[in-house]
C-alpha cells in the first residue's frame, strides 16, 4: 500500500460515533448500486501545488504542496487517452496551471478526446500569463473556474484576500478572448461552493442570479454555472471539526439523500489519475484515501477498456453527492 495511505487517519470514526448509516447501507435501502457503467471521462489531478488554499480545498492543496505529476506519469497518462477512446478529459488539481509542463501536457491531450476541460482558480491563470489562455483557446479546451460567491467578503473569506477581483478581471480577459460568449464555441463555466457549514440553494436559481450580477456589475458572460456542497475531507473537514460544525453538517448532508441522483454520479463514467499515477473512482476519493476497488492500482498497469459492472469505492463523503440535487 502506498505509504500515505497507509498512514492516513481515517475519516469515517466520527460519522460511525453519531451513527449515521453507511453510504452502502443506504445505498441498499433504496435497493441501489453504485457500479461502473462504461468510462468516458479521464480525471488527471496534476499535482497539489496552489497559489490559494481554500478553506475547502478537499484535498489540501496550497503553496505549501510540492508533489506535482512527474513526467513519466505524464508519458503514462498520455499513453492512456491515446488508446482509452475518452469522450472527456478533465485537467485538475491543485492549480494546475502552476505545473511547469501544462501547456505541453495540454497540447499533447487535446487530439484525444472531443471534451478537454482546464479546472481553474482564475488567479494561477493569471499569473501564468497570455500564453497559456490564448493555447486554451486555440485547442477550445473548456474552462471550468471556482468563483464561490458574488459577495468579494465571502469568497474571500474561503479563498483568500485579493482573489474576488484578480478573479474578475480574469474572466474579463476570457470574455475579451470570446469565452463565455454566444456562438464562440469556447465555454467557460463557473463553480460556485457555499463559503460556511451549509448546503448550496438550488443551482438553477443561483445560476440565474450570477448571470444577472456579473453582467449588470462587472459586463461578464458565462455558460454554465455548478453549485456544489463541500466535501467533509482535508482541509474543509478540519475546519468543520475546529469550528464545531462537523456534526450538523454531517447530519445535513445524509438527512438530504436523493436515490435519483445515483444513476448520474461522476464516478460511474470516470478514472481519475492522482499526481503520482495511482487510480480513484474520482478525486474526492483520492482525498479519502480509497483507491480504484479499494485496491491501489497504478496507471502503468491500466488497460482499457475499463470494464462496465466494477464496484465502486465509497465512503461517508459520498453523501455530499447525493445530497439535494446533487453534483450536476
Ligand atoms: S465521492 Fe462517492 S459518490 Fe461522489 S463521485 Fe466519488 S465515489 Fe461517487
Amino acid at each position: 500500500m502506498r505509504p500515505e495511505l497507509a498512514n492516513r487517519e481515517p475519516t469515517t470514526s466520527r460519522e460511525e460515533r453519531l451513527s449515521i448509516p453507511t453510504f452502502y447501507q443506504t445505498l441498499l435501502k433504496h435497493r441501489l448500486k453504485l457500479v461502473k457503467d462504461a468510462v468516458s471521462t479521464l480525471q488527471i489531478n496534476v499535482g497539489l501545488l496552489c497559489n490559494q488554499s481554500c478553506r475547502h480545498c478537499h484535498l489540501e492543496a496550497g503553496a505549501g504542496r510540492s508533489e506535482i505529476m512527474s513526467a513519466r506519469t505524464m508519458d503514462q497518462v498520455f499513453a492512456l487517452a491515446r488508446t482509452g477512446d475518452f469522450k472527456t478529459i478533465d485537467i485538475t488539481g491543485g492549480a494546475p496551471e502552476m505545473h511547469p509542463q501544462i501547456d505541453d501536457f495540454n497540447e499533447r491531450l487535446t487530439p484525444h478526446a472531443p471534451r478537454m476541460i482546464l479546472r481553474s482558480n482564475l488567479t494561477a491563470l493569471a499569473r501564468k500569463g497570455p500564453s497559456l489562455m490564448t493555447l486554451l483557446k486555440d485547442n477550445a479546451v473548456i474552462i471550468t473556474a471556482s468563483l464561490p460567491s458574488l459577495n468579494e467578503v465571502q469568497s474571500e473569506t474561503v479563498r483568500g484576500g485579493g482573489t474576488f477581483l484578480s478573479g474578475i478581471a480574469t474572466l474579463k480577459k476570457l470574455n475579451r478572448l470570446g469565452y463565455g460568449q454566444p456562438e464562440s464555441g469556447l465555454e467557460l463555466n463557473l463553480v460556485s461552493n457555499p463559503a460556511g457549514a451549509f448546503l448550496p440553494p438550488p443551482q438553477a436559481g443561483l445560476e440565474k442570479r450570477f448571470h444577472t450580477v456579473l453582467a449588470q456589475k462587472y459586463g461578464i458572460a458565462f455558460n454554465n454555472l455548478f453549485s456544489f456542497a463541500n466535501v467533509p475531507l482535508g482541509r474543509y473537514r478540519r475546519w468543520l471539526i475546529q469550528s464545531n460544525n462537523f456534526d450538523a453538517y454531517i447530519n445535513k448532508l445524509a438527512a438530504a439523500f436523493n436515490p435519483c441522483t445515483v444513476p448520474g454520479l461522476m464516478c460511474r463514467t470516470m478514472l481519475s489519475v492522482s499526481w503520482d499515477g495511482y487510480l480513484y473512482d474520482c478525486d474526492f476519493n483520492q482525498a479519502a484515501g480509497l483507491p480504484l476497488e479499494n485496491h491501489p492500482s497504478h496507471i502503468s498497469a491500466m488497460t482499457p477498456p475499463i470494464p462496465a459492472g466494477r464496484s465502486i469505492a465509497a465512503g461517508y463523503h459520498c453523501y455530499t453527492c447525493t445530497a439535494g440535487s446533487g453534483f450536476t
